[in-house]
């Protein structure tokens, strides 16, 4: 992990410059944070899962034409992406009412919205990440309109085809959070899809039994976090037979 430069150290990821310039690396950590890191953990293996159903979903994406900052896997850990610059506003989309939308709104979990509600939060960590509307977000330059247009259109693409996904595969696509940024190729800036796209920012339930299998295992204590990690992978055909290599086979203890 040394022999590059590091950029950036996150709760569940690292990234570091990149081979060629224009380039990053992201390191997918087992480190898992939740509550605004009042609550922290490593969940075995959970690296390893991610930086492979990242791959997936955002490869499956850019077979519909989204355009994401992933260029490929490198390794167990690693996935090379474009550099971008980070557009400051995260997008949650949310089918079931769940989470802090519950919360907020009194909403039962579990209740299916009437349609898809697109949510703006400002990436503030010291503030929690707060609800915010077009309004905050141009006034402040945040975004513009036009890259709002955009992101706003991408993720109801994406919410779309990430739902008949899932589905195939038995599990609602409960909500999700996405990042964008600004990619620039001599003057012309495109709004591409950034970050990661796993059980880490994604609400999976099981479809017949409501299971969670995803971060809320964590959150809330359920246990078998990893287990539902794998389980996700194994329904989207990409855990090999063996298992992710870097995770050690139960032992037998006499
Ligand atoms: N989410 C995320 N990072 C955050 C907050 C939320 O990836 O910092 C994801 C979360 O996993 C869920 C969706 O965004 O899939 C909506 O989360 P919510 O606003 O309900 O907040 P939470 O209840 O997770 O605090």
């Amino acid at each position: 992990m040394s022999r590059r430069r590091q950029i950036y150290e996150g709760k569940a990821k690292v990234l570091f410059e990149g081979p060629e310039p224009g380039t990053i690396v992201q390191y997918f950590k087992d480190d898992a944070s939740a509550f605004n890191d009042r609550k922290k953990g490593t969940i075995v293996g959970k690296g390893v899962l991610n930086n492979r159903i990242s791959e997936f979903l955002m490869t499956k994406l850019g077979e519909i034409g989204i355009a994401t900052h992933f260029v490929r896997r490198l390794n167990m850990r690693e996935q090379l992406v474009r550099a971008v610059e980070i557009i400051p506003i995260a997008i949650v989309v949310r089918n079931v009412a769940a989470g802090s939308f519950s919360q907020r709104l009194g909403i039962a979990e579990g209740t299916v919205l009437p349609r898809s509600i697109v949510e703006y939060h400002y990436k503030n960590k010291e503030l929690g990440d707060p609800l915010v509307s077009e309004e905050h977000i141009t006034a402040f330059g945040w975004a513009s309109t036009q890259d709002l247009d955009d992101m706003m259109q991408m993720a109801l693409r994406i919410n779309d085809f990430l739902s008949g996904l899932f589905l195939g595969v038995q599990i609602k696509l409960v909500d999700f959070k996405l990042e964008f940024g600004r990619l620039w190729s001599n003057d012309e800036m495109r709004v591409v899809l950034a970050d990661e796209l796993s059980p880490d920012n994604c609400r999976l339930w099981d479809l017949r039994t409501n299971e969670k299998m995803d971060k809320d295992r964590f959150r809330q204590d359920l246990g078998g976090v990893a287990e539902a990690y794998q389980e996700v992978a194994r329904r989207l055909g990409i855990l090999p037979e063996s298992g992710p290599a870097d995770i050690p086979d139960p032992r037998l203890v006499r």
